[in-house]
């Protein structure tokens, strides 16, 4: 685990809420529009503890051994976890027991073993599916091409909720790169909304092209360095 004092925790929540408020307002979105996932991979318990304590209630977590381990020791958190990670297929029953959301949905096979192995007892899982934007192939995320397909097919398994879509561009500096590397996962967002899905979240953003991705439309930011620190 990374070794960043819990205690610098706090003032990094507010320099992050900060960053995303002044963002919305530059960018005209609405105050309040853009949630803040907590990246807790690579920081320990009680990293997310301090977190949570500093206001956060929505923690984002990539390892599944990792997370499990984690989470064991903040039981009595009431907080909301998002599995973040690729999804390898032997995978998913822990996936879909553990956690409140899971962003990284980008094939049908993943999508219909988690929409089997949600428990009946506990709402719907809710998704997003990823979008691959770098093009190169291996990388997670569906092709554009075949985004309507994996969407129209999420939309009728009971036990997910399609909530929106995410996507991890390759690393540009400057808000106007920055800006066009995040345009399709916006654009894509728009057509399947044209097209009748009611999406509400467009996950995109991290520590480096925040601003870029409220100034795109992002819903929810995924902050790791910015709240915890350096990984290590
Ligand atoms: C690690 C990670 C983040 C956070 O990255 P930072 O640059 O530390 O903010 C966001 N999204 C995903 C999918 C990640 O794996």
């Amino acid at each position: 685990m990374a070794i960043s004092d819990p205690s610098t925790i706090p003032k990094r929540v507010r320099e992050i809420q900060a960053r995303i408020r002044e963002a919305e307002s530059r960018h005209r979105r609405a105050p309040g529009s853009v949630a803040l996932l907590a990246v807790s991979k690579g920081h320990g318990a009680e990293a997310i503890r301090a977190a949570a304590g500093a206001g956060l209630t929505r923690f984002g977590e990539s390892y599944l051994q990792e997370a499990l381990a984690k989470r064991a020791r903040l039981t009595d958190l009431d907080a909301e976890w998002h599995f973040i990670g690729p999804i390898q297929s032997n995978k998913t029953r822990e996936i879909a027991a553990g956690f409140d959301w899971v962003h990284g949905v980008d094939r049908v096979k993943v999508a219909r073993r988690l929409n089997d192995q949600r428990a009946a007892v506990l709402p719907p899982l809710q998704v997003c599916v990823q979008i691959n934007l770098s093009g190169e192939a291996g990388r997670s995320g569906v092709a554009p091409g075949d985004l309507g397909d994996l969407t129209a097919l999420v939309r009728t398994l009971p036990r997910l909720r399609l909530r929106g879509l995410m996507g991890i561009p390759a690393r540009v500096t400057g808000l106007a790169a920055q800006r066009r590397a995040l345009r399709p996962l916006r654009e894509a967002f728009d057509a399947l909304n044209l097209a009748g899905f009611a999406l509400d979240t467009l996950s995109m953003g991290m520590t480096g092209d925040l601003e870029a991705a409220v100034a795109e439309g992002a819903t929810l930011v995924r902050i790791g360095t910015g709240v915890f620190g350096p990984r290590g």
